[in-house]
């Protein structure tokens, strides 16, 4: 019987290693220094995410015919790993991997041949996705933002919070509600989704933005929409079916989350192996003691149990299969992996873990967002509980 015929593969392929290996090699050029120092000033890695950009990597998902790698969900997902191993973060710029499938998947002829080629070649970047409000968190389908239709173009008011990169992206995705909420039998419509030229409607003055200081370089802002125009050619798929197509867009969006954590994941088990293996206290390597090595050994197999969940959840989104359960454990396992080893590192580096030189507690706190954001693990447990083992809603 031959291999494929075995179903099942654990081998990467040639071209993703070579992929892993020129990602590796691009992340060389950025050390630990550049990030813990755009960490300390809070700023953006304009020059990392320019040769992310140049290199092709960030067009990786767009298809060849809109000028794009055309690769699948396991490349993009290798690429963002390597990232986070490498010591960097990818969260910089992978929204545009993500947030592009929804103009790909829902977009017109028109929108994807005006867009995607220049997202592609890195004249446009499409880095932020406005999705949640302060009135409405988790809940999506409570957003208030609103869209009223004046003859060919629409008209938006109102508040979103947390959106990130709006100040580092040319486009956004914009999810507002074109119905409101109380003249709807089915809560899930009366949502649609707009592509926003940015820089153009905050030169209007029809988008305000305030920075919000987080516990990580993450610049995520709050916006304040007053009149916002937008031209009706610019509302993506149908009126009312946004939350249906933001939907659609996340079981990429939770195996690209997951290949991240994994990527932090490695990076703080190498480092604490490393380092509980050189320093000596008690006459011996602190690596020797069970109480430091086993937590980090721990970590590491749940690392790599958690990979084998991004494989298949990737795996099966490729070849077109539900993969909502996959997808979905995916990120969960490898947040929690991810948090783990992040733990682990900080007990074998003692007090230097809390020392910035040491970049262990500042990917500390770069990894524990991937347990909150995009999605809390609460919510994913709720869909585990809900959607695939049938239990009472709580929502
Ligand atoms: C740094 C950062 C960047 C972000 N970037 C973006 C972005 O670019 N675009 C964007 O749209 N959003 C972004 N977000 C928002 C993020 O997606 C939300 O914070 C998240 O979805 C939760 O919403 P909330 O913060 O209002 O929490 P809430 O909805 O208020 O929830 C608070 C807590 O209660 C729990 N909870 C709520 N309901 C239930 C339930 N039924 N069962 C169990 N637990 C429940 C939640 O899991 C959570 O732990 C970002 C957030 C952060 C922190």
């Amino acid at each position: 019987m031959g291999d494929r015929e075995r179903g099942m593969d654990f081998a990467l392929t040639e071209e993703q290693h070579a992929i892993r290996a020129a990602v590796h090699d691009l992340c060389a050029r950025f050390p630990d220094v550049y990030w813990r120092e755009l960490d300390r000033k809070d700023e953006y890695p304009e020059g990392f995410v320019q040769e992310l950009t140049e290199g092709g990597w960030l067009g990786c998902l767009i298809p060849e015919e809109y000028g794009g790698a055309g690769l699948g969900i396991t490349e993009a997902s290798i690429i963002l790993e390597e990232i986070n191993r490498s010591g960097g973060n990818a969260i910089a710029a992978h929204a545009q991997m993500y947030v592009m499938g929804t103009l790909l998947r829902h977009g017109s002829e028109a929108q994807k041949h005006r867009y995607l080629p220049e997202i592609a070649r890195g004249a446009l970047r499409l880095q932020a996705f406005a999705v949640t409000e302060p009135n409405a968190g988790s809940e999506t389908t409570r957003i208030e933002t609103m869209a009223v239709r004046t003859g060919d173009r629409y008209v938006v008011n109102g508040q979103k919070v947390f959106i990130s990169r709006t100040q580092h992206s040319d486009l956004m995705l914009l999810l507002v509600r074109t119905t409101p909420y109380d003249q709807l039998s089915d809560k899930t419509r009366g949502l649609s989704v707009f592509l926003v030229e940015l820089k153009r409607a905050v030169a209007a003055g029809q988008i305000v933005i305030q920075p919000l200081d987080v516990m990580l370089n993450h610049q995520t802002t709050q916006l304040f929409i007053e009149d916002l125009e937008v031209p009706a050619e610019n509302l993506i798929g149908e009126e009312g079916m946004g939350f249906r197509y933001i939907i659609d867009g996340w079981n990429a969006e939770r195996i690209l989350i997951a290949s991240e954590a994994i990527g932090d994941g490695r990076w703080f088990v190498d480092r604490a192996a490393a380092y509980a293996s050189e320093r000596v206290v008690f006459g011996r390597p602190i690596g020797a003691n069970q109480g430091v090595q086993f937590p980090i050994a721990q970590a590491h197999a749940r690392i790599e149990a958690a990979d084998l969940m991004r494989y298949k959840a990737a795996w099966l989104f490729e070849s077109g299969q539900r993969c909502g359960a996959e997808a979905n454990m995916a990120k969960l396992l490898a947040s929690q992996a991810g948090w783990e080893a992040a733990n682990a590192c900080l007990d074998a580096h003692g007090g230097y873990g809390f020392v910035r030189e040491f970049d262990v507690e500042r990917k500390f706190r770069e990894t524990r967002l991937l347990m909150t954001a995009p999605i809390s693990n609460n919510l994913v447990l709720a869909f585990l509980g809900q959607n695939v083992l049938g239990m009472p809603k709580s929502y």
